[in-house]
């Protein structure tokens, strides 16, 4: 084949590509709030959550996050976040992954989601991430068929990211955009420790 053919072929081929791609977005014309999962046992589900975060507050618009955690580790991106006005609700004193004391980890939990459910009513909010939720679904401090509700019953132009490991089918089933992170290698492994600034 003539290098003139080759160019031609190519030529042809992208357009037939650029036509497909073309085609669906303009098919793609529904505007509302985007519901997203980030799960997987890999690393990098809250960091992309964050860079949504800041993404929405680049563009002027109001994000807010719970952080369902013990807040024990300081959080690089909660002391960006914070200055630019994302409110930040922790999930405080009483929750222990250690003790794992039911009463009350449970009562944190039920404190930090009551909060989670008022950001899931406010209409002032462009984006709400509630970091590390999958867990209290599983560890059935939180009723997942309740978030499931409060998720599917929020201001229709809201958008919602859930992350965590193991995300409870009663949520996936109602996701919009769900990625799940896989493992193929982490430094943890290699015996390396959790850096401040690159982990947390
Ligand atoms: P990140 O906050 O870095 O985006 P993540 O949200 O995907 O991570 P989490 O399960 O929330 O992951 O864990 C947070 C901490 O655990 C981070 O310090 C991260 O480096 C570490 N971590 C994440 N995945 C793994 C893994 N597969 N093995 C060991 N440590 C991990
Ligand atoms: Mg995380």
């Amino acid at each position: 084949m003539s290098e003139q053919d080759k160019k031609q072929r190519h030529q042809a081929r992208q357009q037939k590509l650029k036509e497909t791609v073309d085609k669906r977005v303009a098919e793609a014309t529904k505007e509302q709030g985007i519901f997203m999962v980030l799960t997987g046992n890999g690393k990098g589900k809250s960091t992309a959550g964050y860079g949504t975060v800041l993404r929405c507050v680049g563009h002027g618009q109001k994000a807010a996050v719970v952080q369902f955690i013990k807040g024990q580790w300081p959080c690089g991106e909660r002391n960006v976040l914070e200055t630019l006005g994302v409110d930040f609700h922790v999930m405080g004193t009483g929750f222990t992954w250690n003790t794992q004391d039911k009463e009350s980890d449970t009562a944190a939990a039920q404190k930090a989601w009551q909060q989670a459910k008022l950001l899931l009513q406010d209409k002032s909010l462009d984006l709400v991430m509630l970091d590390e939720l999958t867990y209290m679904l599983t560890y059935g401090y939180i009723d997942s068929k309740e978030v499931a509700q409060a998720i599917a019953n929020r201001p229709p132009m809201q958008h919602v990211i859930v992350t965590g490991r193991a995300c409870h089918r009663d949520l996936t089933d109602i996701a919009d955009t769900i990625s799940e992170v896989r493992p193929t290698k982490h430094a943890f492994d290699s015996g390396i420790k959790a850096r401040i600034g690159f982990d947390y």
